[in-house]
């Protein structure tokens, strides 16, 4: 027995932490309930990501209740999702949750004295900084600061390749959508491992530029959507400004510099439990050339993975209605690009699930490698 006597913590007072805790109640030695909030965006109403810090729960049976799951921004995502728990914060494994009655509800009794929980693994700033530091020092690799946010943060842009074809991976505009980054590291790790063939082929032939991070200041904020302003960046691509999106305006300058053959914006996506795209249907200047490209990039994808389908994804916008202020349409147009959004799941992919870890942030990142495979197929007619 120690002298100092452990009660239950609830702290989410660090990088990407998200949650507000309403009240404990420890009914018996070996028994607790911990009723949460998630606290909303800054200057918004959405929120659904959350990712907290429980302390003095070894041998503890807790129940824990998000109680307004239900007013999140989407709670159509909760039916069929499974909060993720580490204690070691390496490793996220999914644990049994209920949704009922607007309230989601999930067990744990607490192997050590602390764990972590999260709407899906966690990509910290702290994170994104080593990422940034690492690929910085990679040979052939240009580092550029394209702008910074209204917190004052970088937005990091990696050059790679000496090829004529400009393409553009950028992620995480929506900063909940933490795969989103996972992601991207796993495609900067395999353009700066200039040993394998496809990847010195791809250099030859086009030239990257990747943003890991559209919205470091919702990261670090544990926002679901927005940047520190509340504005949801994928709607400001028409008319970005520096009151509200300094990232998206700086982002854009930069591609009206280089041009953009190729575009994926890499995302999240709460409900659908499977990998899938969305393309630029419906932007005036839509061609069936253009169109035949995104369609032929999806389907070679599920032929060389398991962990990519086009059956499932969102309704296509009618001819002429795309929305031109998200970036998958306004760099379509602008640039005449094959242009396209991926979507992740927090759930799982289903037709190749993982019953331990679910959608994942290594699988994101594999997935990142079979993209640039596709790519590497597609190049000559892109
Ligand atoms: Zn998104």
């Amino acid at each position: 027995m120690s002298l100092i006597q452990n009660t239950i913590a609830v702290t989410a007072a660090f990088d990407s932490g998200n949650i507000q805790l309403v009240g404990i109640d420890s009914g018996g030695s070996h028994a607790a309930r911990i009723d949460l909030n998630i606290a909303h965006d800054r200057q918004s109403d959405f929120y659904q990501w959350f990712h907290f810090r429980v302390s003095g729960v070894k041998g503890t049976s807790c129940t824990f209740r998000i109680l307004n799951a239900g007013g999140s921004a989407y709670p159509f995502g909760w039916p069929g999702y499974k909060v993720r728990v580490s204690t070691d914060r390496i490793h996220w494994r999914m644990i049994p949750t209920r949704y009922v009655d607007g309230v989601l509800e999930f067990e744990w009794t607490g192997t050590g004295d602390l764990a972590w929980f999260a709407y899906f693994q966690p990509y910290t700033m702290e994170r994104h900084d080593d990422l940034v530091a690492r690929i910085a020092l990679a040979p052939g690799v240009k580092h550029h600061e394209l702008g910074q946010t209204l917190d004052g943060r970088s937005i990091d842009c990696f050059e790679l390749g000496t090829g004529p074809k400009p393409i553009w991976f950028y992620a995480r505009q929506h900063p909940g959508e933490s795969m989103a980054e996972w992601f991207m590291e796993g495609l900067l790790e395999r353009l700066t491992d200039t040993a394998n063939p496809a990847t010195a082929a791809l250099l030859a032939k086009a030239t990257f530029y990747c943003v890991p991070n559209m919205n470091p200041d919702g990261s670090f904020r544990g926002h679901l959507r927005t940047n520190a302003a509340g504005v949801n960046l994928n709607r400001e691509w028409l008319t970005p400004t520096p009151e509200k999106s300094p990232e998206v305006l700086c982002v854009l300058a930069a591609m009206d510099r280089t041009g953009v053959d190729f575009a994926m914006d890499v995302h999240g996506d709460e409900a659908i439990p499977a990998n899938f795209f969305a393309g630029f249907e419906g932007i005036p200047s839509w061609t069936e050339t253009q169109g035949a490209k995104y369609t032929e990039f999806g389907q070679r994808l599920e032929a060389v993975t398991p962990d990519f389908q086009t059956a499932k994804g969102y309704d296509k916008a009618a001819p002429g209605r795309a929305n031109l202020s998200m970036s998958t349409n306004q760099v379509a147009e602008r640039f005449g690009a094959v242009s396209m959004t991926l979507e992740m799941p927090f759930k799982d992919h289903d037709p190749n699930p993982d019953a331990e870890f679910g959608w994942s942030g290594e699988r994101s990142k594999t997935l990142a490698h079979a993209c640039l495979d596709v790519l590497a197929e597609m190049i000559d007619g892109i």
